[in-house]
């Protein structure tokens, strides 16, 4: 996709506030521990590289992605910290993972089997691997002490093919306030963990949430996400962080064009809005083609710290608002982020839209530039 690099809609990314953020955490952690940022869906849509970069800087010692080509476009930009795929790469990729010294996880004996076949005929160096466990998330990894044994043992049969570096799982409920599922979860990896002949090196439950609000059961390495851009993982939902966290990421754009409406007047596709009198509409252009979805009708953005109301339906590349009175094209439009002392944020957003502001942040596309300060 092109990069709009000359059009007046920016996003714009404070990599002073994603240091702060893993600062802190970094903080709260015990000296044993380290943090992998996760900067998969590059980087939250924020920009997996510059992301990383500035994560290492602030003290990441290593990175989670999803894809095997994630972690690749790490490697390509000369990060040498170890990397993590967190989804099921495919067997039949073992050995451009080990070739380039990525870990991947696994969560099957039968993996493991088709990884050393591909390992065998196509590399000459192990592949380094983390054992998924499912204790509750019904994702992916293992579920039975059985299972997990005969992999163990399969592991242990095969150490010039296969490092294991790694253990963890993933849980469903850290982000909420009642605590009965996560305490399953956590018992239940326990158990599985007890399975093991030894402890690998890294031992990880913590995502965003669990180390926010469950620090106890880090482990030694935490997986922190979302909240390196300054979001809370909870949205709303428990609203007690243990620091403040700074968003990361805002979007801005211009007015394009400003016109006065009267009585009557109809604004964009299906006719819906209707001005109710003399009304001036500015054009912002952005639209769903970016991200900014169709159902943020109704919704408001900020000119000169006023929120002013999206009208009409959201087209594929722009958008009306009605202004409190006559502006100059060029004017600043926020979509997210503070102006004159008011905010957007993503939350605000996801609030609006019914989602949540994870989903927003990786939806903005390629077609936004990224400003980075
Ligand atoms: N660990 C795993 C296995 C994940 O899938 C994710 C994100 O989806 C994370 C860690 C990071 O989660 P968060 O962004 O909530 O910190």
């Amino acid at each position: 996709m092109v990069v709009g690099k000359l059009r007046p809609a920016t996003v714009t990314v404070d990599l002073a506030a994603i240091r702060h953020n893993v600062k802190e955490e970094i903080k709260r952690l015990d000296g044993h521990s380290e943090l992998f940022a996760v900067v998969k869906a590059d980087g939250y849509g924020h920009g997996a590289v510059p992301v990383a970069r500035a994560c290492r800087a602030a003290g990441a010692t290593g990175f989670c992605v999803a894809l095997l080509d994630e972690a690749l476009e790490l490697r390509a930009a000369h990060f040498t910290e170890p990397i993590l795929v967190l989804g099921i790469t495919p067997a039949n990729e073992a050995a451009i993972a080990a070739a380039n010294d990525v870990s991947l996880t696994f969560g099957t004996l039968e993996w493991l089997q088709a990884a050393a076949e591909n390992l065998a005929a196509h590399a000459n160096t192990p592949l380094k691997v983390h054992i998924a466990l499912d204790t509750g998330m019904g994702r992916i990894g293992f579920r039975e002490e059985a299972d997990l044994r005969a992999a163990c043992d399969y592991l242990t049969a095969h150490q010039d093919t296969f490092i294991t570096e790694g253990i963890f799982t993933h849980f469903a409920t850290a982000d909420e306030k009642d605590t009965t599922y996560f305490k399953q979860q956590a018992k239940r990896f326990n158990e599985l963990v007890a399975v093991l002949p030894r402890r690998p090196k890294y031992v990880h439950v913590s995502n965003s949430a669990t180390s926010l609000w469950h620090a106890a059961c880090n482990g030694n390495m935490v997986r922190f996400g979302v909240a390196i851009y300054g979001l809370n993982p909870s949205g709303r939902g428990i609203p007690e962080l243990p620091y403040p966290l700074q968003p990361a990421l805002s979007l801005t754009s211009e007015l394009t064009f400003v016109k006065m409406l009267h009585k009557g007047d109809a604004v964009s596709y299906g006719a819906t809005y209707h001005a109710a009198g003399d009304e001036w509409i500015g054009t912002v252009p952005l639209g769903y083609a970016d991200g900014w979805l169709r159902r943020l009708q109704g919704f408001h953005v900020l000119v000169n710290g006023q929120p002013c109301e999206i009208v009409g339906r959201i087209c594929m590349d722009q958008f009306m608002i009605r202004l409190p009175e006559q502006l100059p094209v060029g004017t600043t439009v926020t979509l997210v982020g503070e102006d004159h002392g008011a905010t957007v944020s993503m939350q605000d957003v996801a609030d609006y839209s019914h989602t949540i502001h994870y989903e927003l942040c990786c939806i903005l596309t390629q077609r936004l530039p990224r400003r980075y300060i």
